[in-house]
């Protein structure tokens, strides 16, 4: 509205200057006080899942949709993305809603449908385990066990996936500063569980042109304050399928070792977050479109020089 003052006296020759807003976010170096052994290694972490380095040269991609909703839709968007490249499926069959009444994951089916996907495809799988007490039946059928946003504190859950050994991507609370997140990384850790990364997927600030706010900075920091690797979520954090490419280069850019981003064939149909998912076609043109921002800060995407366009 402020830029709309300018446009009214007739001056269109205007551009707006994002410089940062204000958050709760204080976390520096000075203020982190993490006597742990977040520290205790001065190399950056790689994490493996199976043959898949994670914190590597190569950015690696999560794509998938929001929760697993039958084994066809399931299947249909595995094929897409392990064609366009991505080494992981994610898909949550275990559902952290809003609402007590909104769709809240298939369960077991959907864990079994996760399973199926994986052998059909060879993806790694990433899916959600929202209590202690389903841990181990959902390690059973993943890959790397996602500790979502609402969960970010439960520490008897995060005890439970560090004793599980399993690789675990922990994302930020929805309003949770750096300190905090990674103190919450630190209860993993502490089980001796250090396959562990981090998700920035946005927090809450008083803008509401975006669903979160995705904080940009905070990719720099976890690495310079912790040797964790790195994911950056621009679907959860922006809410717009619109800003996931865009977002996605300026998480590469920052540093982040991968990408977390919904992918669904009929994404008006889908059952949850359907107007932050990608089509497979869209998700394809943003692999194309970070491919040279990874080689501008020395990192790769697959199926890069095929995608770099001379
Ligand atoms: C998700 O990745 O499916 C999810 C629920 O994300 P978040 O915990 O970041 O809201
Ligand atoms: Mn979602």
């Amino acid at each position: 509205m402020a830029a709309e003052y300018i446009l009214a006296e007739n001056n269109f020759q205007v551009m707006l200057c994002e410089r940062g807003i204000r958050t709760f976010e204080t976390a520096t170096r000075s203020t982190l006080d993490i006597s742990s052994i977040l520290q205790a290694k001065e190399t950056d972490s790689i994490v493996m899942v199976g043959d898949l380095e994670i914190g590597g040269k190569e950015i690696v991609f999560m794509a998938g949709p929001c929760a697993v909703e039958n084994e066809e839709q399931l299947l249909v968007i595995a094929r897409h993305v392990k064609a366009s490249g991505a080494q992981i499926l994610r898909g949550g069959a275990f559902k952290p809603r809003s609402s007590p009444y909104s769709f809240q994951g298939l369960e077991l089916e959907g864990l079994k449908m996760l399973d199926t996907a994986r052998q059909e495809t060879g993806l790694k799988i990433v899916t959600e385990v929202l209590n202690p007490q389903e841990v181990e039946m959902v390690a059973a059928y993943t890959d790397i066990l996602q500790v979502g946003a609402r969960n970010m504190q439960n520490f008897s859950l995060l005890r439970e996936v560090g004793r599980s050994g399993k690789p675990v991507m922990l994302k930020r609370g929805l309003a949770a500063t750096l300190e905090e997140w990674l103190m919450a990384a630190e209860y993993i850790l502490a089980e001796n569980n250090f396959q562990v990364m981090l998700c920035e997927r946005g927090i809450r600030t008083f803008e509401t042109s975006t669903r979160s706010t995705l904080d940009i900075s905070s990719i720099p920091q976890a690495k310079e304050l912790s040797h964790l690797p790195v994911i950056a979520d621009p679907c959860h954090s922006s809410g717009s399928w619109r800003l996931a490419a865009p977002l996605s280069r300026a998480a590469i850019a920052a540093g982040a070792d991968g990408l977390l981003i919904e992918v669904h064939h009929k994404p008006a149909e889908a059952l949850c977050d359907g107007p932050q998912s990608l089509t497979p076609e869209n998700f394809d043109r943003l692999l194309e479109t970070v491919a040279p921002v990874a080689a501008a800060v020395n990192r790769s995407v697959p199926g890069a020089d095929a995608r770099i366009k001379e």
